[in-house]
């Protein structure tokens, strides 16, 4: 699978190695074991997706790209089954992963005890308003995307920080957003078109 991600054009060395220690079938149902090295996402139950590993591969690229790792405090919104979160505890010192739905957040928590992440921290709860406690970040990574990146997502970012999420560009297409907080304010990239699974409000 990384064999195929690198000759795709992904290049960040950390995020291939990243990608080749964290073991991708560990977080998808059994039945669907022989599909977890394909590059596609899989359904993880209540509706959602483990999302597609060059999709994931090219996020964390977006995230570390020119800035020395590892990352400091980083935030993910949207846990899921845990994948994305193990590979983000191998770029940066502490990350903090917010999951809405309690049996996922229960599931992820179980599915990572034997990898045994010290510096990840799986809260349960609403993403939208962020995770104050953990703020600033050196960075912020959504796996769900809403019509619009929540304000509090942007003032939790710290000076020279990035900010990776799908989001609804003019159009109604979802693309992949880049924001990095800068000195004087933020700036927006808007760069290929994606489909990720909705951002919700509230816990379930
Ligand atoms: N990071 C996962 C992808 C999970 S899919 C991976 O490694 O594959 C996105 C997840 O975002 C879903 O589990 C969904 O429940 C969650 N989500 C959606 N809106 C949210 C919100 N407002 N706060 C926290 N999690 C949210």
């Amino acid at each position: 699978m990384v064999q195929r991600l690198a000759q795709q054009g992904l290049r960040h060395e950390a995020v291939l190695k990243a990608l080749t220690e964290v073991e991708r079938h560990r977080f998808v149902d059994s039945a669907l074991v022989a599909q977890a090295y394909e590059d596609t996402a899989l359904p993880i139950g209540w509706g959602q997706t483990i999302s597609k590993p060059s999709v994931v591969g090219r996020m964390l690229e977006l995230l570390c790209a020119g800035r020395s790792l590892p990352l400091g405090r980083v935030l993910e919104i949207g846990t899921g089954c845990g994948y994305q979160a193990a590979l983000l505890a191998r770029l940066s010192r502490e990350v903090y992963s917010m999951e809405r739905v309690r049996a996922l957040h229960e599931r992820a928590r179980e599915l990572l005890r034997p990898l045994r992440i010290a510096n990840l921290h799986l809260i349960w709860g609403d993403g939208m308003p962020g995770y104050p406690a953990g703020a600033p970040y050196a960075g912020i990574i959504a796996a769900a995307g809403g019509e619009a990146i929540p304000a509090a997502w942007l003032e939790q970012l710290e000076v020279g920080a990035r900010l990776v999420a799908p989001a609804e560009v003019s159009g109604g297409q979802q693309r992949l957003v880049v924001i990095e907080r800068t000195v004087t304010g933020w700036q927006r990239q808007e760069l290929e078109g994606v489909h990720f699974v909705p951002l919700q409000s509230g816990v379930l």
